[in-house]
């Protein structure tokens, strides 16, 4: 059996010089390095053409097979648990609530996000479909043997919600629409509703409205990036990468007015330079759009141009996670938030009697994304382990229970009066 194994990651309860915070300063990744034109474009994997034979689980150490969207498509560790391809157990959870499909070719993802682990800066070292995102590997595996497995029991599924992920590459459009179209010509999207995680570098509103027509629910927009400044170092003309802040705007507008209120969402990095005043301004701009913003904890991805840098202290992304649920769920504004020197936040516009029951649910701690069956404001997108090894969790994939609760307490400096945290104790009898 093989498990999403916990990490030695660097220690996410400090930044840079002790800081509670990733200050923008501190957080300049590597320069991407010219890549040999003999693995550019995936080269190495059309030359040898080797036919893929089941489920390809990623390997750097054969040759990758020649496996190319919308006949192929990539699933998260977690999805290919969940559905029985893959042998393995998570941490707290028995499955994954959404099935995200990415979309794959050899030429992979022509943009050079810094934060990325499918960059193309990557080519240089290893083949797109072999590539770790978000910590964990992808699996390869046929489009119709997926649709086949979720199609027998629609009901049964574990799945609340299925997301087509896209990436920067000329078919990509094309595919996900050819991708959607097959799902949906066996399976009920109203039983399981789609989400479409897109690519506006090379998108027009005309592709946004054939996505609505073809039955996706929900359509976001990872803008990653919480600053214009920071989009462009990271994933922008910094990286010599495609992407521009005012291009991701467009299609987010454009989403907006096709999918409607509560439709359409942001996906959002914390602790990538910003400040959490920054964050929480963008969040509330959202919220004011009729849009939410799913977030994820910067995590140093492996093999990324941002490796060397440290993970988001927790003290960071507790006090925006809380802010943010407060946000998009509890009608509270940034505007009520109060905010020190650095940015930090001081204040979340709550009394302690009214901030207490919100902390002690725990639903604020919990990965944000798309909403599954259980309720609005609990993500069918649960991402286990996406943001953080399972030994410091981020994004909890699971309810909280009373030892985690104190954990998130202890980290935001909030304990209850005459508690404490004990460290590890969240791990005692798992
Ligand atoms: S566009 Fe998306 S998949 Fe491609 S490098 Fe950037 S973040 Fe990664």
């Amino acid at each position: 059996m093989s498990c999403l194994k916990p990490e030695s990651a660097q220690p996410a309860d400090a930044g840079q010089d002790g800081l509670d915070y990733n200050a923008y300063a501190q957080m300049q990744p590597r320069l991407p390095s010219k890549v040999p034109e003999a693995l550019r474009n995936g080269r190495p994997v059309k030359d040898a053409n080797r036919r893929p034979e089941g489920v390809y689980r990623p390997d750097y150490n054969t040759l990758t097979p020649h496996m190319r969207s919308p006949e192929y498509v990539q699933m998260s560790t977690a999805a290919a648990i969940s559905l029985g391809l893959v042998q393995g157990k998570m941490y707290g959870c028995d499955c994954t609530r959404c099935l995200n499909l990415l979309l794959t070719y050899p030429e992979g993802c022509r943009a050079n996000c810094a934060y990325c682990g499918l960059a193309r800066h990557r080519e240089a070292e290893r083949d797109y479909a072999d590539r770790n995102f978000i910590r964990v590997d992808w699996p390869a595996v046929s489009t119709d043997e997926v649709i086949d497995i979720v199609a027998r029991d629609v009901a049964g599924s574990p799945f609340h919600r299925m997301c087509i992920s896209m990436i920067t590459h000329p078919s990509s459009d094309q595919d996900t629409v050819t991708v959607l179209k097959r799902w949906t010509d066996r399976i009920d999207p109203d039983a399981i509703p789609i989400s479409i995680l897109s690519n506006p570098t090379t998108m027009t509103r005309h592709d946004v409205q054939t996505l609505r027509d073809h039955g996706a629910d929900i359509f976001t927009v990872a803008l990653d990036a919480a600053t214009p400044e920071l989009f462009d170092r990271t994933r922008g003309k910094g990286m010599q990468s495609p992407h521009t802040w005012a291009k991701y705007w467009e299609i987010l507008q454009d989403a907006r007015d096709i999918f409607g209120p509560k439709k359409f969402g942001a996906h959002i990095i914390v602790g990538m330079g910003e400040t959490e005043r920054e964050v929480m301004q963008l969040i509330q701009q959202l919220v004011d759009l009729g849009g939410h913003s799913h977030m994820f904890c910067f995590f140093p991805e492996k093999g990324s141009l941002m490796d060397h840098l440290p993970a988001t202290p927790r003290d960071q992304w507790r006090r925006v996670q809380l802010a943010r649920y407060l946000v998009d769920y509890r009608d509270v504004r940034v505007e009520q938030m109060k905010f020190d020197d650095a940015g930090r936040i001081v204040h979340f516009g709550l009394s302690e009697n009214e901030l207490a029951p919100i902390i002690d649910a725990g639903t604020a701690f919990r990965t944000s994304g798309c909403p599954g069956k259980f309720a609005d404001d609990i993500s069918a997108c649960d991402r286990p382990y996406g943001d953080s090894p399972p030994s410091n969790i981020a994004s909890y994939p699971f309810p909280l229970k009373d030892p985690e609760i104190r954990k998130v307490r202890s980290q935001l400096g909030m304990n209850r009066p005459g508690e404490s945290y004990v460290p590890g104790e969240e791990f005692d009898g798992a």
